[in-house]
């Protein structure tokens, strides 16, 4: 039987940006400020610190990327716990987390959120009318692969 997930009106929505992308992210979040307001926001410790600031509200913390931050919200992706990816990811610098980025973007596909990799997609995203109602999500079937064979 297909699994569903609900995304409740008021998402999760969480964001990361690497250094070079930071700028663009904030801009971002400044401009679309109301719209955010509507909805919960966690991020990565560093781009959390400066969306604090620049939004004047608190943001849930995680630990700073490089650190462990995108596997936590990989993590709670994979729980269930986070609705929306906005990740702006610098395309022209290796990072020192590179595994962990590309971990990260797997797992928001293994669990089919929605997420945004640049600004444009994170307009469509945010200006979407089901990131305001309750949707429902399907589920990828896993059950064949865990049931799969092993001996
Ligand atoms: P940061 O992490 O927000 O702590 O800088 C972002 C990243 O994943 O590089």
């Amino acid at each position: 039987m297909e699994k569903k997930r609900v995304l409740n009106k008021r998402k999760r929505i969480a964001l990361v940006a690497h250094d070079n992308k930071k700028k663009e992210l904030i801009d971002w979040a400044v401009y679309n400020k109301v719209a955010l307001s509507k909805h919960e926001l966690l991020a990565t410790g560093t781009t959390g610190k400066l969306l604090e600031e620049a939004l004047d509200r608190s943001i849930k913390k995680l630990l700073s990327g490089p650190l462990g931050g995108d596997q936590q919200i990989g993590a709670l992706i994979a729980e269930g716990n986070v609705d929306t990816l906005i990740f702006f990811w610098d395309p022209m610098e290796a990072q020192p987390h590179d595994p962990d980025i590309k971990a990260l973007l797997r797992l928001a596909v293994t669990w089919n959120i929605p997420f945004a990799c640049d600004r444009a997609s994170a307009d469509f995203i945010l200006t979407s009318p089901l990131m305001y109602e309750e949707y429902t999500c399907s589920i990828p079937d896993y059950s064949s692969y865990l049931k799969r064979d092993v001996k």
